[in-house]
């Protein structure tokens, strides 16, 4: 079967190579479509995101790949968009500006419930999440994740990204220390934000990056998860979340075995201006 993968970070934020280099291992690792997705830029001084004075330029570079490469690979032009309440701008103004095929919508950083600043979840370095999770939230893991899952919630509702990023990232690195995702209260609120975003259409991904950086022993989303998506019967997409050439089908193979555990038998695939599924 051809791989795919619509989320993809390159040299124009925190990926390690130019985006010539994924196409090139793209199209030797038997992909028909890969889409670049750098992270769109932010309205305070960060390390990860594409600056704002590179918007064009990496709107061209990717275009370009995609004519050059025609016939030999579908490449296609997106952002993973941060949606913080009160402080990103609306998904449609990048859609609009940087003519984008599609949005990818994820939550990385969550506003305190005093305000006093952004708990980063993501990234490298357990650390920097336990001290948000102490100093931001009081280390209530069920304030920490009601949150989580609100902001997504909000995220749905009022920018409907086509994919949503990542769904169930706040597990990564919590692994199972201040709430289990077996627990009761946690699996209604993930079952609740599945159900708006059911409601809204929006592509859930499965994204394979936790388990090959070893963050996290499972799939965003898990197993449990994704029967519960098929029951809602909301579609999937598979992603690598690659931040280099050589990430980009890791775990792809696992990943298959867990989708079609779940029931899941179709992928959606974006091709041309329109999204399709792909049976697997
Ligand atoms: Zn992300
Ligand atoms: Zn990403």
């Amino acid at each position: 079967m051809k791989w795919i993968s619509h989320h993809t970070h390159s040299i124009f934020c925190d990926g390690s190579h130019d985006p010539v280099e994924y196409v090139k291992t793209a199209i030797d690792k038997n992909f028909s479509t890969l889409a670049f997705s750098s992270h769109a830029p932010l309205p305070f001084k960060n390390s990860f995101a594409l600056h704002k004075d590179k918007v064009d330029e990496y709107c061209s570079t990717i275009r370009s790949l995609s004519y050059e490469y025609a016939g030999r690979i579908e490449i296609y032009l997106s952002m993973e968009i941060d949606f913080i309440p009160e402080l990103s701008d609306d998904f449609e103004f990048w859609k609009k500006r940087a003519g984008l095929d599609f949005v990818i919508g994820g939550v990385h950083l969550l506003p305190s419930p005093s305000g006093n600043g952004l708990w980063f979840i993501d990234g490298p370095i357990r650390n920097t999440f336990d001290e948000g999770f102490f100093n931001l939230f009081g280390g209530d893991a069920r304030l920490a994740v009601r949150t989580y899952f609100e902001q997504i919630n909000m995220m749905a509702e009022t920018q409907a990204p086509d994919i949503i990023a990542h769904f169930d990232k706040i597990k990564m690195h919590n692994q199972e220390r201040f709430f289990s995702v077996e627990d009761d209260w946690y699996l209604s609120l993930l079952r609740e934000s599945l159900e708006v975003i059911a409601k809204k259409g929006c592509i859930v991904e499965i994204n394979t990056r936790g388990i090959y950086k070893a963050r996290c022993n499972e799939l965003f989303p898990n197993l449990k998860a994704l029967k519960i998506i098929k029951e809602l019967n909301i579609p999937v997409t598979l992603s690598s979340d690659a931040h280099a050439p050589e990430d980009l089908d890791k775990e792809y193979p696992l990943a298959l075995e867990v989708i079609r555990a779940a029931g899941i038998k179709e992928l959606m695939v974006f091709s041309f201006g329109k999204w399709k599924a792909m049976g697997i």
